[in-house]
């Protein structure tokens, strides 16, 4: 059989690992990942990456749980390896806490992340404001460190990268057998789907290397994480909002809310300031479809959608994602024979 051409769009967290995944695993596809942006210009490379996820309402949970273990247990083993540094993975501890006991106390990823457990009276003294809390450990995927790891490992596998903002699939028809969309919020223009919207965020980088442990408010606003260099804290979650630039009145509503949680923050010196678009929709759409372009029906994988859950969801999407796009090979493989 010759050489199948697959062509993945998208040099972020989800473009990167599904493009990793299909490389290594069919070696007789010649992968090309082609994207506008690369890290750290990226949204994935400003996401404070602890893994962690909300339920999407229309995906069956076995298949969200799916996602997360299969991300959680291969960041896993990159955190616990020599590899651990140059990815920018490691283990990260502490709390999420709650100002009203949560509906859902124990959330389906709780069985995944190490030692999930409610949060002792005593534990909770420290955070007057809050009633309910949960403690685990969980994993923090730097992106700026990663992406840069994941295009080695691709280029390892025998993949292509190309710089080049595309904007329409039909440009890429007559050079590749299979598409996978990995577009992020470029797909409302690629793929001309409105269901796909901007959730603002802005976080700071603060110079704070006293704090080891992650405090998360449960309502997704206010967090700290501390990194490998500093220690990330957020946030804001602005629904429709495509501003990209740093807003002050942001800035001082996060260091007030964070100072809150962790008073010591107050004498952290503010490292940088960064404003990412959360490529947000109702659910992730990760599935195929038969695409007809410039007169000929191409096999479109789409992987995009992830919302604030990009990072924790990157590799078990793509591992979807390369089941899709084996079941497009083998429908190819089907036709050749009729
Ligand atoms: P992107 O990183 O945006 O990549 C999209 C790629 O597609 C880019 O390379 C772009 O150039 C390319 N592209 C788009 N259109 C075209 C085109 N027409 N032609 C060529 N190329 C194109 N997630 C977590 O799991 N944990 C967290 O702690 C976390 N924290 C976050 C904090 C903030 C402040 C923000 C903003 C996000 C956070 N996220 C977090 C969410 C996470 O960042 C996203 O879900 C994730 O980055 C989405 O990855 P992506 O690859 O889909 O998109």
């Amino acid at each position: 059989m010759k050489r199948v051409r697959v062509c993945v769009v998208g040099a972020g967290v989800i473009g990167f690992s599904t493009a990793v995944c299909i490389a290594e695993a069919l070696p007789f596809c010649s992968v090309t990942l082609l994207a506008d942006e690369f890290s750290p210009d990226t949204t994935s490379d400003g996401a404070a990456g602890i893994l962690f996820a909300a339920k999407f309402p229309d995906i069956p949970l076995e298949r969200q749980k799916h996602w997360f273990k299969d991300s959680f247990d291969h960041l896993l083993a990159i955190a616990q390896s020599q590899h651990s540094p140059e990815a920018g993975v490691m283990l990260s501890s502490g709390w999420q806490i709650f100002k009203e006991v949560p509906a859902d106390k124990k959330p389906f990823w709780s069985d995944y992340v190490i030692g999930f457990r409610f949060m002792t009276e005593g534990e909770l003294k420290r955070f007057p404001d809050h009633k309910f809390g949960q403690a685990f450990t969980t994993i923090k995927c730097e992106c700026s460190s990663y992406l840069p790891w994941l295009e080695k490992r691709f280029r390892k596998a025998g993949g292509h990268v190309e710089q080049r903002k595309i904007n329409s699939l039909q440009e890429l028809s007559s050079s590749y057998d299979i598409i996978v969309n990995c577009s992020g919020l470029g797909s409302r223009t690629l793929v001309h789907d409105n269901q796909v919207y901007p959730v603002r965020g802005q976080v700071l980088k603060v110079e704070a290397p006293w704090l080891q442990h992650f405090i998360r408010d449960g309502d997704g606003k206010t967090y700290i994480y501390p990194g490998i260099h500093s220690v990330t804290v957020g946030g804001t979650r602005q629904e429709q909002d495509w501003r990209l630039q740093v807003d002050d009145g942001d800035t001082r509503s996060i260091l007030e809310r964070c100072g809150r949680l962790e008073p010591s923050l107050s004498r952290a010196r503010v490292l940088s300031e960064w404003v990412g678009l959360r490529p947000s929709r109702r659910n992730p759409r990760v599935e195929r479809e038969l695409v007809q372009l410039r007169g000929r029906r191409v096999p479109v994988v789409h992987n995009y959608g992830h919302g604030g859950w990009g990072v924790t969801l990157a590799w078990g999407t793509a591992l979807d994602a390369l089941g899709l796009v084996r079941q497009c090979l083998d429908e190819m493989r089907l036709q050749a024979k009729l």
